[in-house]
């Protein structure tokens, strides 16, 4: 899409981490942008560059209600991300995933917009297959602790191929995988943002398990220009997977973030956590195939520029984490309601 066509997109959770720099892209392309949001894991700071930008307009809102919006685009976004944020209150969860989308879908429908889902590598569950292909249907479990988000996106994928094969909506399924960089949550309980955060502080780095399962760590600016990518382009609808592909293992990220940080903390290991992917590598050749995109930057470089935002954050802005299961495992919790 030539970057002087004017176009008015809606943006659902436009004030978290993606969904901001969805929109200041959206807006530097020459668009008008609309943000509903209902900050739930965000809050307008975040955003505070764009309010009053000619082009961009916010709304509170929960997408779980219905709204109506004229409007060409509509990236949906809105979802708590982090294990921490969705398991505070699963059921809320699955509501914004579910009925989320289907607000969404319903309303591009009626005005005829072409929708994208942002969609998760967690929908391929614990993996039996690596790197995961966009043929492979996953290994979820139905009824575990991380099952609000994992079926909750299922579901929200569903959902856009039933639209589109009943009214003709225009969908893109956007299956992002890890995905870091300023404007993270710091009390989002992400693997990179906790080791940043305990490296800044000089605190133990917390690695959950031996440290050998393995992450591929995409750079946000990345993972944005591939979701802009699959909105504007008529070759796929997806799914697709949107990550980079470089392989790491956790206990090499966090000495990787000690180096960068220059911090003396100490690694030390924890019980690893239920339901926990032991493996999580995108295959994207289809990427590659139908957007011509692949990841630019790498993790030093990324990582360097994510801890310059946290450094300079004011913690006191931001929520703590409140009492949360998100290190909890399925099997534990079962014991417990035994015992
Ligand atoms: P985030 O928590 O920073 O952003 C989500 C935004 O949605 C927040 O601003 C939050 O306040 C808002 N929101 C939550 N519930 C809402 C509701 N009911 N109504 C309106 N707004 C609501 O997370 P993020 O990392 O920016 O993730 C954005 C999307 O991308 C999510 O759908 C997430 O599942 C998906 N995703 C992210 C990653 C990643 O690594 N960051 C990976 C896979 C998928």
């Amino acid at each position: 899409l030539p970057s002087t066509e004017f176009r008015r997109v809606l943006v659902t959770g436009g004030s978290g981490f993606l969904g901001s720099h969805l929109c200041r892209r959206l807006l530097a392309m020459g668009h008008e942008v609309t943000c509903i949001d209902n900050f739930f894991t965000s809050q307008r700071s975040n955003i505070a560059d764009l309010i009053g930008h000619p082009r961009f307009e916010l709304i509170r809102h929960d997408v779980t209600e219905p709204i109506f919006h004229e409007c060409d685009f509509i990236f949906n976004m809105a979802c708590p991300a982090s294990p921490v944020h969705y398991q505070f209150n699963p059921i809320k969860t699955t509501k914004v995933s579910v009925i989320g989308a289907m607000n969404m879908l319903g309303l591009a429908k009626r005005v005829k917009a072409r929708i994208l889902q942002a969609s998760t590598s967690e929908i391929y569950g614990d993996p039996e297959i690596s790197p995961q292909p966009e043929e492979y249907w996953g290994s979820v479990n139905t009824i575990g602790v991380r099952s609000c988000y994992d079926e909750g996106k299922r579901v929200s994928e569903t959902l856009c191929f039933d639209y589109q094969r009943m009214n003709n909506v225009e969908i893109r399924v956007a299956r992002i995988f890890n995905t870091y960089g300023p404007g993270m949550h710091p009390y989002d309980g992400r693997v990179v943002t906790n080791f940043i955060m305990q490296a800044l502080a000089g605190e133990d780095i917390t690695i959950y398990g031996d440290g050998s399962q393995t992450r591929s760590f995409a750079y946000v600016d990345d993972t944005v220009e591939g979701l802009l990518r699959l909105m504007f382009q008529d070759q796929t609808t997806g799914p697709i997977n949107i990550g980079n592909p470089n392989e790491f293992t956790v206990k090499q990220l966090a000495e990787i973030v000690i180096e960068l940080v220059g911090s003396k903390s100490k690694i030390i290991y924890l019980p690893l956590p239920g339901d926990d992917p032991k493996q999580r590598r995108p295959d994207i050749t289809k990427a590659k195939k139908y957007l011509d995109w692949e990841p630019k930057i790498q993790l030093r470089e990324g990582l360097t520029k994510t801890i310059e935002y946290f450094r300079a954050l004011d913690l006191r802005k931001y929520k703590k984490p409140t009492p949360h299961t998100a290190h909890r495992t399925t099997e534990e919790d079962a014991a417990k309601k035994k015992a």
